[in-house]
């Protein structure tokens, strides 16, 4: 099912003349990672090291790995154009080969006429495929390009959904095809558009509708209780393509302008028992979007977007709403 293309990592390998390599994969893919070492070191007579530590996207990437290797494999995500990276770091996405068409057949009754394509990097080699298909059953499916921080069009990340922004006067809804739900309901918070999920991993075809009022409540709530905060956390990512410390600093200056107080922590790894020693009333995280909404339960204290401390500071209104990105 997943294709992660050795044949043309073993040739990069040999061409950087690296003796030790290390690789890195996502949490998912981590079951493979002993095969794909086995291989690549037999194929390439180069010593082979997995990184273990959690690897969430391109902006993840281990810029220590040079300490022990002389180059760097991560496995399962596309590049971040706009990211520089070394020469010495190469981006594998690992496509998903599985054929949606008995998905597309279920959907075709559910969708309007000009529907807007959208993936995650996985999926993103069938998005021509899934377009002609769908303009053979008569629909205007059309597919948008992102900016930098986006490589092929009709890409998302959980942090960037520009590939939508084209779109938004051309399509009727959306159609995101992958797992997960975070891509496909930042789409219909920020687009006001509906958004139907085709999920070749789970076989179905979902709405997300419910998921975005809870979320959007969820929210709500989080700036409600951060309301009477006097001392924020302000926490700042170390991680390579996460790391925004003039917003940090900008949101330290928006807070005490409104009489709070806040400190900037800097983390690689979020973690809420990283924040038990210090003294806060709610935490902002200005690395990955996908922390505060995914994370949220798991914080004893409000952990809010920057946007979100900014409508608790009477800067922004909850009609400006929007979820956090990070653009390209
Ligand atoms: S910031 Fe988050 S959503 Fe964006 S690429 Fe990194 S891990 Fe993915």
């Amino acid at each position: 099912m997943f294709d992660f293309r050795l044949n043309e990592v073993a040739e990069w390998i040999v061409n950087m003349d690296a003796s030790t390599v290390a690789v890195q994969l996502p949490e998912g893919l981590k079951v493979h990672a002993q095969s794909i070492a086995r291989e690549l070191r037999e194929r390439t007579g180069a010593d082979i090291l997995i990184l273990g530590d959690p690897c969430y996207g391109a902006c993840d990437y281990a810029p220590s790995f040079s300490r022990y290797a002389d180059a760097l494999v991560q496995f399962g995500h596309a590049e971040i154009p706009s990211m520089a990276s070394p020469s010495n770091v190469l981006f594998v996405e690992v496509f998903i080969d599985l054929d949606v068409t008995m998905l597309l057949e279920r959907v075709l009754p559910m969708l309007r006429d000009r529907v807007g394509l959208l993936t995650t990097v996985q999926h993103v080699h069938q998005l021509p495929k899934i377009k002609e298909w769908l303009t053979s059953h008569g629909k205007e499916a059309r597919i948008g390009r992102g900016d930098p921080r986006i490589k092929f069009e009709g890409q998302v990340l959980g942090c960037n959904i520009s590939s939508v922004d084209p779109l938004l006067e051309e399509v009727d809804q959306f159609l995101y095809i992958g797992s997960g739900d975070f891509h496909p309901l930042m789409v219909a918070i920020e687009s006001d558009k509906q958004v139907l999920v085709l999920d070749p991993l789970l076989n179905e075809v979902r709405e997300i509708d419910h998921l975005k009022e809870r979320i959007l409540r969820q929210r709500h709530a989080a700036i409600t209780r951060a309301e009477t905060a006097s001392r924020f956390l302000i926490l700042v990512s170390t991680k390579v393509g996460q790391e925004r410390m003039s917003l940090a600093m900008r949101l330290r200056r928006f807070a005490e302008e409104n009489g709070r107080s806040a400190d900037i922590v800097l983390l690689e790894e979020f973690h809420p028992d990283r924040l038990l020693p210090y003294q806060a009333d709610a935490y902002v995280s200005t690395a990955c979007p996908r922390i505060a909404i995914d994370d949220y339960l798991r914080y004893p204290k409000p952990i809010l977007t920057p946007v979100e401390l900014e409508i608790v500071l009477g800067r922004k209104k909850w009609t400006d709403y929007s979820l956090d990105s990070i653009q390209g």
